[in-house]
């Protein structure tokens, strides 16, 4: 009886053999670099850590090996989130959104989610930007005393990032583009 063969070892680039499931690949609306945006999620406090890009192959490698990758636009190579840093993330879920051309990622991060050092790339870079109240809104009657200003703030973005998606997403994509050569 043949000893059993040795676990795939980690390859890079697609020389591998394994391709991701044409199903999951067939709801995928990628850009004219093949990719797609990974918004990376805290799976237990909802911090949203940082955005990533990623095309079939590092899907993959997502969907398979419980360990985020990314592709890296600025050195068109394969970006295993940690491996330099030690800063990993661990897959706890994964999910396409509506229209197939963005990602969401939930992990448990270890450390720092940014190659800054923060926990999240969004510490501390907010813009000014007018806050306005949705009409017939009663979220700040005061009667949630129990939720700080900054969980109610973590608890409003999500919300209303479903409805403008795709308006946020440009501009994420926009902003995040220039910091996607974080190597950590
Ligand atoms: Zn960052």
């Amino acid at each position: 009886m043949p000893p059993p063969p040795n676990p795939a070892p980690i390859t890079h680039g697609k020389a591998g053999g394994e391709h991701l499931d044409p199903a999951v690949a067939a709801l995928l609306r990628k850009d004219d670099a093949g990719l797609v945006a990974a918004v990376v999620q805290q799976f237990d406090t909802r911090e949203v850590l940082m955005l990533g890009w990623m095309d079939e192959e590092a899907l993959r490698r997502t969907l398979t090996s419980g360990r985020v990758t990314f592709y890296s636009r600025s050195r068109s190579e394969y970006w295993r989130k940690g491996d330099t840093s030690g800063h990993r993330q661990w897959v706890r879920d994964v999910a396409l959104d509506c229209d197939g051309d963005a990602l969401l990622v939930t992990v448990d991060q270890e450390g720092a989610a940014c190659h800054t050092g923060t926990r999240t790339c969004f510490d501390g870079r907010a813009l000014p930007a007018v806050r306005a109240e949705r009409p017939g809104s009663t979220s700040n009657s005061g009667s949630d005393s129990v939720l700080n200003s900054e969980l109610n703030s973590e608890l409003d973005s999500e919300l209303t990032g479903e409805l403008d998606s795709e308006l946020t997403g440009e501009l994420d994509s926009e902003l995040t583009g220039e910091l996607d050569s974080e190597g950590a």
